[in-house]
């Protein structure tokens, strides 16, 4: 079993003082059901840890219903979003992605802000939020930005925050008529995510888990040569879930079945 080094703990309610603590040294942490884990690999070697679980202002889910759009705050778990009430109403794709996330455990204490900010590639909310068009508030000392998913999550493990900022919440748009979530998983993780938004006029794809980072292309409905061109230029990961053409063969039978032409 790998031992922890000496690891100084922060404990705060206060955003302002957790947002003046955060820095290369100081990692922020939520449920640590990827920080833990990675510390013991010694992949990161924090001096201390800020516990971000105490801080209220990082915990709502605030839905507002006339700009029709639901702002979650990071520290919220899997477990309570799948089971918020406005959310399974206004985000049910969302809520269901969130009730399928890993086991039990890590649902009851993975967060929201943990699953965008480690950017394990293999992540169905990264997927489905890109797909949703939701955008991040992103919190530090000096202020506060708004940034979408995909400027927020650049590649596998990588994001666009500072040492010094945190991710605030993420606040996303109801969603839209025709949108579907189907994944592919074999292990823990997902092996494959597909999100769709179909309507008369437009196919919406988002692929998440078997790339780096989640990949959207918009078409025309019916563009079937267009779609087969996103999916050719997409890069499959080689790892233990299967080789890229398993992948791809796997997507173009999703989407061939799905969209009723084969890409
Ligand atoms: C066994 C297992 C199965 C899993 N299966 C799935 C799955 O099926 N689908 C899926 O989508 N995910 C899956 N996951 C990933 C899971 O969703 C994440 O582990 C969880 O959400 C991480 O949240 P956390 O609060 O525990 O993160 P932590 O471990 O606390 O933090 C993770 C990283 O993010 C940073 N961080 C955390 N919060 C913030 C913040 N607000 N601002 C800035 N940085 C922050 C930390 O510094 C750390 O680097 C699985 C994980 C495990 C361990």
């Amino acid at each position: 079993m790998a031992v922890l080094p000496e690891l100084g703990l922060v404990r705060s309610g206060d955003l302002d003082e957790v947002l003046a603590t955060v820095d290369s040294d100081h990692a922020p942490y939520a449920g640590g059901t990827e920080l833990v884990p990675a510390m013991g690999l010694g992949l990161r070697r924090p001096e201390a840890i800020v516990d971000l679980k105490r801080v209220e202002a990082l915990q709502g889910i605030v839905v507002d219903a006339e700009f029709g759009t639901a702002t979650i705050g990071a520290a919220v778990t899997h477990r309570r979003l799948s089971d918020h009430p406005a959310v399974r109403e206004h985000l049910p794709t969302l809520a269901a992605a969130a009730s399928r996330v890993g086991n039990a455990r890590v649902r009851s204490t993975g967060t929201v802000g943990g699953n965008l900010c480690f950017a394990e590639p293999r992540s169905d909310l990264g997927c489905v939020l890109l797909a949703l068009g939701a955008t991040a508030e992103v919190r530090s000392a000096e202020g506060t930005r708004t940034t979408s998913i995909d400027e927020l999550i650049v590649g596998a493990f990588e994001t666009s925050l500072t040492e010094n900022e945190i991710l605030a919440s993420v606040t996303v748009p109801f969603e839209p008529p025709g949108m579907s979530y189907w994944k592919l998983q074999s292990y823990e993780r997902p092996t494959l995510g597909v999100a769709l938004v179909v309507t008369e006029d437009q196919w919406q794809v988002t692929v998440g888990a078997a790339t780096e980072r989640p990949t959207r292309a918009v078409l025309a409905a019916g563009d079937a040569a267009g779609l087969a061109a996103f999916v050719d230029r997409l890069e499959f990961s080689d790892d233990m879930t299967g080789p890229p053409d398993y992948k791809r063969s796997v997507l173009r039978a999703h989407l061939g079945r799905t969209l009723g032409a084969a890409p």
